[in-house]
């Protein structure tokens, strides 16, 4: 690690340290983050209708409290589950419930979902209300407030909050906040620090004090100067934030990745952040629980860019859990030149869907459009063994003999590679000059040797 006492292109920051620390592996794709970056995050006016699914978050998914006819105000609980993983799922908009029904989502499938004709008028529900600084200085009602909110990590994995806390409690001494958005396109993230600075601060130290944590670290790429000297001139010294920054590297921000390299622990295999003491949280996250405190509203709205190389007008969009991507991409000028893939999320870890019928969801921070010209699939790949899918994965895995046994379906020696180790950043598919479909062969892998335990 880098400190600052070493002269450096940084140095305007007495809390901010630099960290050379690396990971293993990674690469260095153009992040295209200059098509989006400059826009300032424009709010969506809520559709007229929003499609609001059951499984937004990792755990079991929730069932519907709501019936078709139903009226329903913002904030109001519409599904939930009494599971302990799981986070329950609220009205984005006051309304009239049009429809309980399986409906397509980001994941490909059909999803039950509850469909909301919008009044229009944004009538609260009762529940959602301020909370007082009493209750802030409680951690059991701080720690109610998040699980009553629905909110989960939003940097894409949608973990329910609440029970990563809870499993972190008395085993955690770090906290690290992620803004390292390393995803190439992906902005949503920079913007809010730039634009909500102060809300993301009072909810890392709303976390803090949960968590009985002394000090948070910030952990912020490099390639984001201006949010890095903005919230360096808002934290305090001594205040229990500090800001570390990150070389710009993929995937520099996958949990396993950024612990390392923040406090040179290493998660073992198969292990988890508090393993190793560790407990980290996406900065919207953050946005979300202050949010949560401060006015009682759930998780019902996302900041999503809406960027790549086939969108008219890239952008960064606040818009209502539940609205169909169609209303994003319309609002960012439609498609331009010869748009071929549409995904959730970036290029490198989105999901392809075939709709734009498909809804935001909570974990939903992108929708990337990209032309013809870089689909790189080709007809007839191969492996010339030239190593570089070894040399990229930071999960020290070995992609080439996992695709192989992948095709051959040997469940035995892909358990033995450790296959469900991978984190599916897609960095061996980026570096492989055969054009090996890999990530989509060890999916296909974890599912062969799940099935096979
Ligand atoms: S997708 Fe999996 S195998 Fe490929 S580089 Fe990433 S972690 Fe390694
Ligand atoms: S990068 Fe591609 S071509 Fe090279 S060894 Fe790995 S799978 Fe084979």
């Amino acid at each position: 690690m880098i400190g600052p006492s070493k002269p450096c292109s940084y140095m305007f920051l007495s809390e901010v340290y630099i960290l050379a620390r690396r990971f293993y592996g990674g690469i260095h794709p153009d992040d295209g983050k200059r098509l989006a970056s400059g826009s300032a995050i424009e709010t969506l006016p809520a559709p007229g209708q929003v499609i609001i699914p059951m499984s937004m978050h990792i755990g079991a998914e929730c069932s519907p409290t709501v019936a078709p006819g139903d009226r329903v105000l913002l904030g109001q609980v519409i599904g939930e589950s009494s599971a302990f993983v799981s986070a329950p799922i609220h009205a984005t908009v006051s309304g009239t419930v049009a429809a309980v029904e399986p409906r397509l989502h980001p994941n490909g499938r059909k999803v039950m979902s509850v469909v909301i004709d919008n009044d229009g008028q944004d009538t609260l529900h009762e529940s959602v209300v301020s909370h007082t600084a009493e209750v802030e200085a409680d951690p059991s009602a701080l720690l109610d407030i998040v699980k009553n909110a629905g909110i989960v990590g939003m940097g894409g994995a949608a973990f329910p909050t609440h029970v990563k806390i809870s499993s972190g409690l008395g085993k955690v001494d770090t906290m690290i906040v992620n803004a390292a958005e390393c995803e190439p396109y992906i902005t949503a993230d920079h913007r809010v620090l730039l634009e909500n600075p102060e809300e993301v601060l009072s909810g890392i130290h709303l976390l803090r004090r949960l968590l009985g944590l002394e000090k948070a670290y910030l952990a912020v790429e490099a390639n984001k100067q201006d949010a890095i000297k903005l919230l360096s001139s808002l934290i305090a010294p001594g205040s229990g934030i500090e800001i570390r920054v990150l070389k710009t590297r993929y995937p520099q921000g996958a949990e396993k990745q950024l612990i390392q390299t923040v406090t040179g622990r290493q998660v073992p295999p198969g292990g988890l952040p508090a393993d190793v003491g560790c407990i980290v949280f996406n900065d919207f996250s953050c946005w979300s629980v202050n949010r949560a405190v401060k006015t009682g509203l759930p998780a019902i709205e996302r900041v999503v860019t809406v960027s790549g190389p086939s969108i008219s007008k890239p952008s960064n969009f606040r818009c209502r859990v539940g609205t169909p991507i169609s209303c994003l991409i319309e609002a960012a000028g439609g498609f331009s030149g010869s748009a071929d893939k549409l995904l959730m999320g970036g290029p490198m870890m989105g999901n392809a869907v075939y709709s734009d019928e498909v809804p935001v969801i909570k974990g939903t921070n992108a929708v990337t459009v990209l032309p013809e010209a870089m689909n790189l699939s080709r007809e007839e790949p191969g492996c010339i063994r030239c190593g570089r899918c070894v040399a990229a994965c930071p999960m020290h895995l070995q992609p080439l003999y996992l695709y192989a046994y992948s095709v051959k379906g040997e469940a035995r020696e892909l358990d033995r590679l450790h296959v469900t180790d991978c984190i599916e950043c897609g960095c061996c598919a980026y570096a492989c000059p055969g054009r090996l479909q890999l990530v989509q062969a060890i999916k296909n892998a974890k599912v062969l040797v799940k099935n096979k335990k």
